[in-house]
């Protein structure tokens, strides 16, 4: 069988399926596995990561396929969030001994950046989330902005909670995200489970997360190809057939998963089949969103927090590197004389139009307030890189587009972050994509076994409410 991809999706059906006996060929067109959640050596021999990427507590399927890879003891959970305002203020989130739904309670309770008011519009509308187990029923067909109001919240809950939390976790602004995308980030990841919202980072270079890959695959006999792009998805009738190689050569098998972004399998279908079957033409009516990560090298020490979320900002997020990578390997790869902060700037459509010069002016401007030690030091080096579409956008309606894994083809199935897996764009949406994909393979083969782990079961009192 041949998966093409080695992104997440690809990646986490190839080690399933392998696993359970079968031969896998995996071709991925770049040099390195990991897709978009990978990272990559600069020619001055500096490492970057393709934007930071984290995952959450909430997260079990990525949880799974990190532990099947041998890459679990690489990630560091953080179970205390920071957060800086623009008057300075710190404010920080963590679980009390309070059950679930009321853990981050007391942390909320005291934190700065959020007035009496803001803070009991955001109650009102966590109690209509818990009550109605993560999905109320006056959320359907809302964007999320058209739900939060209905539900009367401050223009400062808005901006300074909901908006901070949600255009990170789901890269869209508020009014172009399905409401019940929105809720399903509290209710999974704040409300439901003490641990869900607990952020877990890598500790060492996004791409050395997939070391274990390439062994658990070729182990049981199968093969991994990089450079290796396919250009042609052959087709007849009812079955794909076979594929072409970049190199000319054709490639045939009984199954195929294709783990590629949406805009790519298109141009690989025959046009015929892209525009016949419903599967692969709605994919045309997916949006994407884009996200800024910019890098910044100073030659000293200017921040000591793990990682930063910033409230009133153009910049959201601050991870400090050295830190985060010195904490797995002391004098890790970068930042052993000064320090090397990541930010992030998710739905970053201000920023696209902007040149790589004006994005670091604005950046190192908010560094100023929020890092004063920046001031003194020197900004060794710099690098932005946009990606203007970097993940579907999760806007108001956007499942009826989103096909299963299953396709109008018998041996044909399609894996990704994009397909309908009811997940946002995350690594996890991408892991479990690639579990389903396999668990339909298996099916078609007569061998039906299920892969997909469930969501955390809810605790404490939320369990009351819980609908699974
Ligand atoms: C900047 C950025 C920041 C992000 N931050 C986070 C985060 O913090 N947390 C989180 O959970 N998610 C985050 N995401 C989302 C996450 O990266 C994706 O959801 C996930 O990696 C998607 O995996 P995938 O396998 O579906 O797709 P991809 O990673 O896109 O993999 C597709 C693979 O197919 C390969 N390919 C394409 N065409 C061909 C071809 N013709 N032949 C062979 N191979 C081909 C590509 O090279 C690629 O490796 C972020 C995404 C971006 C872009």
């Amino acid at each position: 069988m041949i998966i093409i991809g080695g992104g997440l999706a690809g990646l986490s059906s190839a080690v399933a399926l392998a696993e359970v006996g079968y031969r896998v060929r995996l071709f991925e067109s770049r040099p390195h596995l990991g897709g978009r959640a990978t990272s990559y050596w600069l020619s001055d021999g500096s490492h970057v990561d393709n934007c930071q990427h984290v995952t959450l507590g909430c997260c079990t399927n990525l949880d799974d396929f990190y532990r099947r890879v041998g890459a679990s003891e690489k990630i560091r959970w953080y179970s205390r969030l920071f957060f800086v305002d623009r008057r300075g203020r710190r404010g920080v989130i963590e679980s009390s001994l309070l059950p679930p739904p009321l853990h981050l309670g007391p942390s909320f309770a005291l934190f700065p950046s959020l007035t009496w008011e803001d803070k009991r519009a955001i109650s009102r509308a966590m109690l209509a989330i818990t009550r109605s187990g993560g999905c109320p029923a006056d959320a359907a067909g809302l964007s999320m902005l058209e739900w939060l109001k209905k539900h009367g919240q401050t223009e400062g809950a808005i901006t300074r909670f909901w908006q901070v939390v949600l255009v990170s976790a789901l890269n869209e602004d508020l009014e172009r995200t399905d409401a019940r995308y929105g809720i399903e980030v509290f209710w999974k990841g704040f409300l439901s489970t003490r641990r869900g919202f607990e952020v877990g980072i890598p500790s060492v270079p996004l791409a050395e997360l997939y070391d274990g890959c390439r062994d658990a695959i070729t182990r049981r006999g199968g093969e991994v190809r990089t450079r290796a792009a396919i250009r042609e998805i052959r087709v007849a009738g009812d079955v794909a057939s076979s594929l072409r190689l970049d190199d000319g050569s054709e490639l045939a098998a009984d199954f195929f998963i294709s783990a590629i972004p949406q805009d790519a399998l298109l141009e690989m279908l025959p046009p015929e089949v892209a525009t016949r079957e419903p599967a692969f033409s709605n994919l045309r009516h997916l949006k994407t969103s884009p996200i800024t990560g910019v890098h910044f090298w100073y030659d000293r020490v200017v921040m000591n927090e793990p990682f930063l979320t910033l409230l009133d900002r153009t910049t959201q997020w601050i991870f400090n590197k050295s830190r985060l990578f010195s904490e797995h390997a002391p004098g890790g790869p970068s930042g052993e004389d000064g320090q090397y902060l990541q930010l992030v700037i998710s739905a970053s459509y201000g920023l696209v139009p902007l040149s790589r010069q004006e994005i670091i002016n604005l950046c190192r401007r908010e560094l100023l307030d929020v890092l004063p030690a920046t001031r003194d030091a020197r900004l060794v080096k710099a690098t932005v890189i946009k990606e203007a579409h970097a993940t579907f956008s999760p806007e108001p309606g956007c499942d009826r587009w989103r096909p299963t894994q299953r396709t109008p083809l018998k041996n044909f199935f399609l894996a990704g972050d994009w397909t309908a897996t009811g997940w946002p764009a995350t690594m996890e949406g991408a892991v479990r994509s690639g579990y389903l994909a396999a668990e339909a393979l298996l099916a078609a083969d007569a061998r039906p076994q299920k892969l997909v782990l469930p969501d955390l079961p809810a605790e404490g009192l939320a369990r009351c409410f819980s609908r699974v």
